[in-house]
């Protein structure tokens, strides 16, 4: 998918002895413990941590002059090789900015630094009897500040949106130093372009967030839980969508497992009983988070009635308590388990509702030419979100590439997304104009070079560096 008419250019490296002069001066910008050296193996070989959103300035103004590339390093838990650096890029950590520097209970809204743990933002937020509804499983390594930059999801996501909906306002330091502080905390906001959002998934290419004001909710007062049987694809849709008007705008989950998800997980011999017997053609986990515990599980039970009345759910089971209600969810989030089967791909991608039964069955109907092959599916369907795990029982006969090309090309045909909330990275890279046209990855190209001439901010993610042109 490379643009082979825009010119050449290629990330600076510089040289040996220019690095040791920059390094110099970085270590006495940022003083004891600010610049660390070979950490190990994995790590770039520099690290720099700054304390402060002036220093954060002072580095890109010192890196941008030498044409020093850098890469942020958040969590280290994305998906997508968003992280991960080539040999001179100088790893940028936020860990020593993690301070939450505000919960305005009035505003119901949080001020954090971008490195702050997601964990440690949400159990502050806790003590206050506030939801801050970022949550996903990797809460405990991940950062604000890589949540931001990756456009993280979760499990919530079809209750309270992405992080993109979650951040009403940022601090981002420019390649060049400039340090763009534009901390809103209202709702509304309609001031010229949100520049906010340029920020937002931009998996740290455009500039470096330093601090995120964060939309904090009500706890939920309520928490109702179940697995159910469904028996078609269309019974499926039909259900999401009357959950959807009938639970009083409280659904929080709509988990779809396959049935070769949901079989293997509950397998014989695996840690999981399963709560329903094996061979229906598809089982959701449903949840909704609400503010009336009693009128909220009553509610709960006669929409799942109804819905058994009706057909669209041939068999149910209800969580009675928080255990009940982990091992449900303990089942949908061992996805760790496929990785026994042998060699395998984890792809996330969005296609619409009306094409995703279609849209299986073209990935399946490929996939047959394999024997032993792996293909299991599961997603969060209310966010037309699919995670499908394709590869093969006998190492001998997986490809990788074959795998690539075949999901892609089908994603394509359908009108999906090549990437729905782990990003572009090094790996989808190839991939990205199979759901982006050429004039929106022309505008995209610009913003980059517009925000970024150097090409120093975690250059090759997303874009190429010999396919972007200067200005
Ligand atoms: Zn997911």
């Amino acid at each position: 998918m490379e643009n082979s008419e825009t010119a050449a250019e290629t990330s600076a490296q510089p040289s040996t002895d220019h690095s040791t002069a920059l390094l110099q001066q970085l270590g006495q910008l940022l003083g004891e413990g600010g610049v660390r050296t070979q950490p190990d193996a994995v790590m770039p070989d520099v690290i720099l941590r700054p304390r402060t959103t002036a220093e954060v300035s002072a580095v890109l103004r010192l890196c941008s002059a030498a044409g020093q590339a850098l890469v942020p390093l958040g969590g280290r838990t994305g998906l997508a090789n968003g992280h991960f650096q080539t040999q001179g890029e100088f790893g940028l950590s936020l860990e020593r900015m993690n301070a939450i520097e505000e919960i305005d209970t009035e505003n119901r809204t949080m001020t954090v630094q971008a490195g702050c743990i997601l964990q440690v933002a949400v159990e502050a937020a806790e003590e206050h009897d506030l939801l801050l509804p970022m949550d996903f499983g990797a809460r405990g390594s991940a950062t604000v500040g890589s949540v931001v930059a990756t456009n993280a999801g979760g499990n919530r996501v079809i209750r309270y949106g992405m992080a993109r909906e979650v951040v009403l306002g940022l601090e981002v330091v420019l390649a060049d130093g400039t340090v763009v502080t534009s901390l809103n905390k209202m709702l509304k906001n309609n001031t010229g372009y949100d520049i906010k959002q340029w920020f937002i998934g931009a998996e740290g290419t455009l500039g470096v967030v330093t601090r995120v004001v964060l939309r904090l909710r009500p706890s939920p007062r309520s928490q109702c839980t179940a697995l159910l049987a469904v028996d078609s694809f269309g019974a499926l849709t039909s259900l999401l969508r009357m959950l959807d008007a009938r639970t009083a705008g409280t659904l929080s989950g709509f988990e779809v497992m396959w049935p070769e998800f949901y079989s293997y997980v509950t397998r014989e011999g695996s840690l999981h009983r399963p709560p329903l017997p094996h061979g229906s053609a598809f089982y959701v986990l449903v949840e909704t988070l609400g503010s009336e515990p009693e009128s909220d599980a009553e509610r709960f039970e006669t929409v799942l009635g109804e819905a058994m009345e009706e057909g669209l759910v041939s068999d149910a089971v209800l969580a009675r308590s928080q255990s009940e209600r982990n091992a449900l969810w303990e089942i949908r989030d061992d996805v760790l388990e496929f990785f026994k089967l042998g060699p395998i791909i984890p792809f996330d991608i969005s296609v619409t509702l009306d094409r995703m039964e279609q849209f299986v069955d073209d990935i399946r109907v490929g996939m047959d030419t394999l024997k032993d092959g792996v293909c299991v599916v599961f997603g969060h369907l209310g966010d037309s979100n699919l995670h499908l795990i394709l590869g093969s029982k006998k190492p001998e006969e997986f490809d990788y590439q074959a795998l690539c090309t075949l999901l892609y090309e089908t994603v394509e045909r359908h009108h999906g997304s090549v990437s729905a909330e782990h990003g572009i990275g090094l790996s989808k890279r190839e991939q990205l104009g199979r759901s982006r046209s050429a004039p929106e990855l022309q505008l995209m190209r610009q913003l980059k070079t517009m925000l970024d001439p150097k090409n120093i901010l975690n250059p090759n993610k997303i874009f190429a560096a010999d396919t972007l042109t200067a200005g």
